[in-house]
């Protein structure tokens, strides 16, 4: 928006309006909003994407809690190579049989081809168990627990949706081994309750934990646990993140042995979780709204925007100063805050740009403001505004970025709480789908994974029927339309006369 002239002030004809509304076309609305915010742009590959620093900035407020989080469970970061050789990839057969469609493989090198072709990771775990199996001797060394921040690719072949499912994506993996099956367990439980603090208390969305299926659990391990989380247009659950119970498979399979205390040879088990950039894009799809983002303030890149409404009577000199004030008294308490001082855009468009990239309170300083010694908060989420004497400004913002923060949690919670039933009869399965609820229903667990598919083909089905008897429905209407229409427009007619 480098030429947009400086007279404009409305949405419409400063071009910052998003097209699309998110109740009308759900998808098209995400793609607008993440673009125009300043988060995402496009690439020349199907399925990558990239972060402009307005997303980037805040996968790092999830990783920098993260990072304080798992320090306190005694787990270290580590990077290991992107690269895999076959041989080790495949060492695993359930791994890399659940894996093996979508990896990427590199085959040569400039003009010649590679000896031998290596893989890029989609996952970590053959990359670092040869490494454990060297480290791991006795019981001494356990437990490992080690973390890694990086990228993973995976070529998907269903449609890429930036964040939520992309062929490169950033994330991070926990890779744990352990003396018993119950440490294992209580590593999973423990990375799972972050994931779901993750959601809650960053990102104000809240999620079910619980088990994956048989048929949905992570290739090669042994169960997986998730935190399912709910997206409100579509109605439909997306998995928000996954901390997996590996077992002693990949122990046998990587020789991952050790000496317990009476000198006996035992095998490790082991853990791995992860957590991607999916975060941002379930976030902008559960709190945005037709005008843009609308950010929690604890993963808010910037939390308030100052903008001082100048004018020609009323010029940036004049009130420049007591902005820096502002801006140096909310600095004092840690808050995340700009003061946009451009003369290229009037405070109209800045109003429309910062609302738009969903910066929770706009902080506005005219005239008045200076007089009185205030300022006015407008808050994002729910659109209040309040004069504030500068005395308190700080402590004010303080606790109302902590009531935004809550107020957003409660409100996807009542909603999602809203759509969530209970489900004991079959006849209630597919139109309580279709109502956008998600649907809650007694699990035999285990083994049983025929019911699984069952009830997967025969809610596919039904809902196929439906949506053919929908699409007679509105086929009727249709036809009705232009008989209903005729008579406004020839009344109109006539009365122009
Ligand atoms: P996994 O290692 O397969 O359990 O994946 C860990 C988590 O990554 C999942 O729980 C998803 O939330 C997320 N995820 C999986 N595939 C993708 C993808 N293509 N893009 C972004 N996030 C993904």
């Amino acid at each position: 928006g480098a030429n947009v002239n400086k007279k404009q002030t409305k949405k419409g004809e400063t071009q910052l309006a998003l097209k699309w509304s998110k109740s009308e076309n759900f998808a098209m609305w995400y793609s607008d909003v993440i673009v125009l915010s300043e988060m995402i742009s496009y690439y020349d590959i199907s399925g990558c994407y990239i972060l402009r620093p307005w997303s980037y900035k805040i996968w790092e407020l999830i990783q920098d809690w993260f990072n304080i989080q798992i320090r306190k469970l005694g787990v270290e970061n580590s990077y290991f190579p992107m690269f895999v050789s076959k041989d080790r990839l495949e060492k695993e057969k359930d791994h890399v049989e659940g894996f093996a469609p979508e990896v990427a493989w590199v085959t040569k090198s400039g003009d010649g081809d590679l000896a031998a072709p290596i893989a890029v990771r989609p996952t970590s775990e053959t990359i670092m168990y040869p490494a454990f199996a060297d480290w791991i001797r006795s019981h001494r060394d356990l437990p490992l627990k080690l973390n890694q921040w990086s990228n993973v690719v995976r070529w998907e072949f269903k449609d890429p949706t930036p964040f939520l499912r992309t062929r490169e994506f950033l994330w991070q993996e926990g890779h744990t081994a352990h003396a018993s099956y119950e440490d294992a367990d209580v590593m999973v439980r423990q990375a799972l309750d972050l994931y779901r603090r993750v959601y809650e208390e960053l990102l104000a969305i809240p999620v079910i934990p619980g088990y994956k299926t048989e048929k949905e659990k992570f290739a090669g391990g042994h169960q997986t646990t998730t935190v399912e989380a709910y997206i409100p247009v579509s109605g439909r659950a997306i998995q928000g993140a996954t901390s997996h119970n590996l077992g002693q498979n990949f122990g046998k399979m990587f020789d991952i042995n050790y000496q317990d205390e009476k000198g006996e040879t035992q095998i490790a088990w082991q853990t791995s979780w992860g957590l991607t950039t999916r975060t941002i894009g379930v976030m902008v799809m559960v709190h945005g709204d037709d005008t843009g983002l609308i950010l929690p303030p604890r993963v808010a890149p910037l939390q308030c925007v100052i903008v001082p409404i100048v004018s020609k009577t009323f010029p940036l000199e004049n009130v420049a100063p007591y902005c820096e004030e502002i801006l140096k008294s909310l600095e004092e308490k840690n808050i995340r805050c700009k003061l946009d001082d451009r003369s290229i855009y009037n405070p109209g468009w800045k109003y429309a740009h910062w609302e738009q990239k969903g910066v929770p309170i706009r902080i506005e300083v005219g005239p008045r403001d200076l007089e009185n010694r205030q300022a006015r908060l407008v808050v994002r989420f729910g659109g209040e505004k309040i004069d504030v004497g500068i005395g308190t400004l700080a402590s004010s913002i303080v606790t109302k970025l902590e009531e935004i923060q809550s107020n957003m949690f409660a409100k996807a919670k009542e909603f999602r709480d809203s759509h969530l039933v209970q489900v004991t009869e079959w006849k209630d399965f597919v139109p309580n789908l279709e109502l956008h609820n998600l649907v809650l229903t007694p699990w035999c667990g285990g083994e049983h994974t025929d019911w699984e598919e069952w009830v997967k083909e025969k809610s596919r089905e039904e809902s196929l029927q439906n949506r053919g008897k929908r699409a007679k429905m509105r086929e009727r209407q249709l036809r009705w339309r232009p008989r209903l229409c005729a008579f406004p427009l020839i009344s109109r007619r006539w009365m122009r006369g």
